[in-house]
């Protein structure tokens, strides 16, 4: 543990005025860990295994950490298999070349701490719960990531099902435990005052830098063990060779991916995927762009966003390194938060630094965070279901209004009249991503060209989970969904298509931002015509 860690959580002793333990892994049991099935730890099995599915690192895992102390426990060694799926309906390049760059980090950092760390890929479709269960039958239990969403949820509620030991989930997703809330929050301002009243302890939750500091004994599986794993249940590494070419991209990479049962037309992309690209891009966000943060973040010609969220929605990055990094430059300690704000709800101010921190922190704890709440409460997330009734009423009132619609193709090929929103498709179509601001923007039109909101939420989720590197992540949903009422507030006048649901047009837009360079770099062609916005 470093020493501004150490001071900092002795500050958090402090201002609390309670004797806490030095961060401890019980704290990390109780808040982190859910026991997901009644199998009894088999004694007879010879590793701990940790099925990696979402928090793709060594730093900060809950998970590993919750094996080591089970290993502390159990008197057995540890082995960790980061999965990757190809049974998933967005299975493309982009998402498999991705992981595999992180794949590429992972091997370095496991070895170096002497963890035995296996990647693989599964090379059929389906064939990974078929090899999780061999290797659950060799196990003494099975350590599991707890991601609300997509794949990694399937999977881990598959395996506490069918899996004949323990199978422990770890939630190492934000700063909240999610299972510390009992409910979901409907509004950003009531996550917002949970988050203020319940920081300092959240913070004692977090676990290590180095998940295996802890540990007791030798946590490596011997040469021994992984022979016999390959000689009974066929289980081996997938080719360094091929997670290289992969890793490499470009002709190479496609190659290496063509076999695979996978869409090809969503190819990859030149940001490279794992821990080390995450903390370069860290970095630059630090220096350059932080301290713009709240008068630039909404500008996609000069932004200051950090782009980070493909790291962190593959676990290649933790937040709370993010975070962390954040408060050191602000030299925060917990005497730092303005008590009198704390338990207001109110957006900045309260923590004690600058404005453009305070609102990157507001970003990346209370509208990140009130996704996994919302996830990890309502299995419907991903449905019109959850937006608010007033939401639900006046959209219906106005569903046989006037309006322009684009079809799927339409849409997903950048075809329709408005070059703006075209732009911010094809910035996600060729890059992954998408500016938040234009990413909101993006969002409303879709629902002003739908026939309903339901096909509206349909359409971006087909494109954003097919097309984003972040996609499919709580935060998709939340954003998906914002854009139907969820979490916001009826507005007014009130329009048609949308009634009281906010509003947003392109030609506000562009009279705010301008768009020049933006409009330039995803340009169709370069003769693009700005006229008709002016
Ligand atoms: C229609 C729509 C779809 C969206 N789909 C996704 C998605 O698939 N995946 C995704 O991670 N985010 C999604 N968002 C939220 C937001 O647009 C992105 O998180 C943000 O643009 C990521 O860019 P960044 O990493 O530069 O963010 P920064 O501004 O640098 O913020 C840092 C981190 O804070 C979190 N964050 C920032 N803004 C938001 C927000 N409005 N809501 C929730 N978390 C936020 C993200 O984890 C982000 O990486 C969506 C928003 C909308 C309106």
């Amino acid at each position: 543990m470093s020493f501004f860690e150490n001071t900092w959580l002795y500050a958090i002793k402090l201002v609390k005025g309670v004797m806490y333990q030095l961060y401890s892994s019980s704290n990390l049991t109780d808040s982190r860990v859910r026991t997901m099935n009644k199998h009894p730890i088999s004694k007879s099995g010879k590793f701990i295994l940790y099925w990696m599915t979402s928090c793709r690192r060594f730093a900060y895992n809950a998970s590993l950490q919750h094996a080591v102390s089970l290993s502390n426990l159990l008197n057995k060694p540890i082995l960790v298999v980061e999965a990757v799926s190809i049974t998933h309906k967005f299975a493309n390049d982009r998402i498999l070349s991705f992981m595999v760059q992180g794949i590429m980090d992972n091997i370095i950092d496991f070895s170096e701490k002497s963890v035995s760390y296996i990647p693989w890929v599964e090379i059929k479709q389906k064939a990974g719960s078929k090899m999780l269960a061999s290797l659950a039958e060799e196990s003494t239990c099975v350590v599991i990531d707890d991601y609300p969403t997509y794949t990694p949820s399937k999977i881990r509620d598959a395996a506490a099902k069918n899996l004949q030991v323990r199978v422990d989930a770890v939630d190492s997703n934000g700063i909240f435990p999610m299972k510390w809330a009992e409910k979901e929050f409907t509004t950003a301002y009531s996550f917002r005052k949970y988050v203020q009243k319940n920081l300092l302890d959240a913070f004692q939750t977090i676990p290590s830098k180095d998940p295996t500091e802890h540990k007791n004994r030798n946590i490596t599986v011997s040469e021994e063990i992984i022979s016999d794993l390959k000689k009974n249940i066929g289980f081996e590494s997938t080719p360094l060779e091929w997670l290289w070419r992969v890793s490499e991209g470009g002709d190479v990479g496609n190659q290496a991916m063509e076999e695979f049962p996978i869409d090809h037309t969503v190819p990859a992309v030149t940001s490279k995927g794992g821990v080390n690209e995450a903390r370069i891009r860290l970095q630059k966000f630090l220096n350059y762009r932080l301290n713009k943060y709240s008068t630039n973040r909404n500008d996609p010609d000069k932004p200051a966003v950090s782009g980070l969220s493909p790291w962190l929605h593959f676990g290649h990055i933790s937040s709370y390194e993010i975070i962390h990094n954040v408060l050191r430059k602000e030299n925060w300690n917990p005497n730092s938060l303005n008590h009198e704000d704390t338990g207001k709800g109110t957006r900045t101010g309260w923590w004690g630094v600058s404005e453009s921190s305070s609102s990157f922190l507001d970003q990346i704890i209370t509208w990140r965070e009130l996704g996994f709440n919302f996830a990890y409460n309502r299995d419907d997330h991903a449905t019109v279901e959850t937006i608010p009734n007033w939401a639900k009423l006046s959209m219906k009132e106005h569903i046989n209004d006037d309006r322009t619609i684009y079809s799927l193709t339409e849409l997903e090929r950048a075809e329709t009249h408005d070059e703006i929103w075209n732009a911010a498709q094809r910035e996600l179509l060729r890059t992954g991503q998408m500016h938040n601001y234009m990413r909101m923007l993006w969002g409303k039109k879709i629902l002003e060209w739908s026939p309903s909101p339901e096909i509206a939420a349909e359409n971006m989720i087909y494109i954003n989970d097919k097309w984003a590197l972040d996609g499919r992540d709580p935060n998709s949903y939340t954003g998906i969904f914002w854009v139907l009422g969820r979490h916001d507030r009826a507005w007014g006048p009130e329009r048609p298509i949308f009634g009281k649901v906010r509003y947003m047009s392109s030609e506000s837009a562009y009279r705010k931002l301008k768009l020049k360079n933006y409009l330039q770099k995803y340009a169709k062609d370069e003769n693009i015509t700005l006229a008709k916005y002016g």
